[in-house]
């Protein structure tokens, strides 16, 4: 296995290091095929998923600005058909929703079975940027990672499959993509003046990630770092896990009923 979901065990340092891919993938001359043959794969999964409609697939994605979500949304979900997948993202609240409790507006877009769910930031900013930002005071955000594990726990339950993927990037790389994107003209319209604060912030969101990453990994949900400097080893992780786990569950197109089978026969009268 290359990339081992984490544990309360493992020890995280999210350093600029753990960003390089594995070794294995770096000497890997053929890893862009490969990643082609992965994507094809996750095409003709998520086609068996939409058909069985026993379970659900959600797809949490975080990671500091510029780490390459939207990039993994595209190239790797963008083999899919459209209509079997949805991409929730997550913004501060609005004053509605703040009047709710933090999962509300999350348990609203949790995928129906046979359908792929992604998450372009998710329930987990209310342990990030909550707690960073010290929007809420460590009593209200601190049992935010019990709840979030039952939370999941009942999700998983009831046929959710939830797959939790860190996209952890240097801040040499961060740099590199956010100039990158202050120089491009069909890019810097996103950049907005405090685009940079959490860079400043960024050890103590590497603490918060940290937390947040050990204390929410569950058998049931599991948190996977996936060093994302490099683009194609970070979606070829990316695939290969979703692969490996749709695959476990033995997903099958459901039988035609016999009045649809004989159908056939009258169509070639
Ligand atoms: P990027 O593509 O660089 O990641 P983005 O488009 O995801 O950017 P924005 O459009 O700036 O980011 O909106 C997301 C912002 O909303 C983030 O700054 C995030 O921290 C914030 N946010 C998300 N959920 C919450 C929350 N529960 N409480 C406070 N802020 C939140």
């Amino acid at each position: 296995m290359l990339l081992r979901p984490a544990s309360p065990r493992t020890t995280l340092t999210l350093s600029d290091r753990d960003a390089q891919p594995p070794r294995q993938l770096r000497r890997n001359d053929d890893l862009k095929k490969e990643l082609e043959k992965e994507l094809e794969r996750l095409g003709e999964l998520q086609n068996l998923l939409y058909a069985d409609r026993r379970h659900a697939l959600l797809v949490v994605l975080q990671g500091r600005d510029a780490s390459g979500k939207g990039n993994v949304i595209r190239r790797v979900f963008g083999a899919c058909n459209p209509l079997g997948v949805h991409v929730s993202s997550f913004k501060a609240p609005t004053e509605e929703e703040l009047l709710h409790d933090f999962l509300w507006r999350v348990h609203e877009v949790i995928p129906s079975r046979g359908m792929i769910g992604i998450f372009d930031r998710s329930h987990y900013e209310d342990v990030l940027v909550v707690r960073v930002r010290r929007l809420a005071p460590p009593h209200v955000w601190q049992p935010r990672f019990r709840q979030i594990n039952d939370f999941e726990r009942m999700l998983t339950e009831n046929g959710v499959v939830v797959l939790k993927f860190f996209l952890h990037v240097s801040k040499k790389e961060q740099r590199e993509q956010l100039l990158e994107r202050l120089h491009d003209p069909t890019k810097n319209w996103k950049f907005r003046p405090g685009d940079l604060d959490d860079r400043e912030l960024w050890s103590e969101y590497t603490r918060a990630y940290r937390d947040a990453i050990r204390k929410c990994s569950t058998p049931w949900a599991p948190w996977y770092v996936v060093p994302s400097d490099h683009r194609t080893s970070r979606d070829y992780m990316i695939t290969k896990i979703i692969n490996e786990k749709l695959s476990s569950l033995h997903l099958r197109y459901p039988r035609a009923e016999p009045k649809v089978l004989a159908l056939e026969a009258e169509l070639k009268e």
